[in-house]
Order: structure tokens, then sequence, then C-alpha cells
């Protein structure tokens, strides 16, 4: 599905679902109940994840970790 992604500007960029792991992160970041709402840009180097339905309603997943 491809949709505005703000931090890549632009034409609208492919978004694809959370994996589990994912759903756990957007669970603590915004302290939603429902993380599968959100899906994620794949752009390489993108970090953004918002929701289906509203891409104002998002984030950034943190860095990896770089140890
Ligand atoms: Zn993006």
């Amino acid at each position: 599905m491809d949709v505005r992604c703000p931090n890549c500007g632009g034409p609208l960029q492919p978004f694809r679902r959370l994996t589990r792991e994912e759903q756990d992160e957007v669970r603590r970041i915004k302290r939603v109940d429902d993380p599968a709402a959100y899906h994620r840009c794949t752009r390489p180097g993108c970090r953004r994840f918002q929701r289906w339905s509203n891409w104002r309603d998002g984030d950034n997943f943190p860095e990896p970790e770089a140890s």
C-alpha cells in the first residue's frame, strides 16, 4: 500500500505490515492496544510507522542498538 510518508516526502511510499516485534515496539512507544493498525515505511533507512487510516498518527522506531 502506497501512502504519504512525512519522513521521505515526495511521492507516496510503499508501506508494509508490522512484524510481531515491531507491533510490540509500537505498543510501547504509542501506548496503544491496537498496534496492528499501524504499518511501516519500506524505504531503506526510513524508520517511520504510522496508522493505516491516518498518516499523521505515527512515530519513528528507535535506531538499532549499536552494541
Ligand atoms: Zn519513509
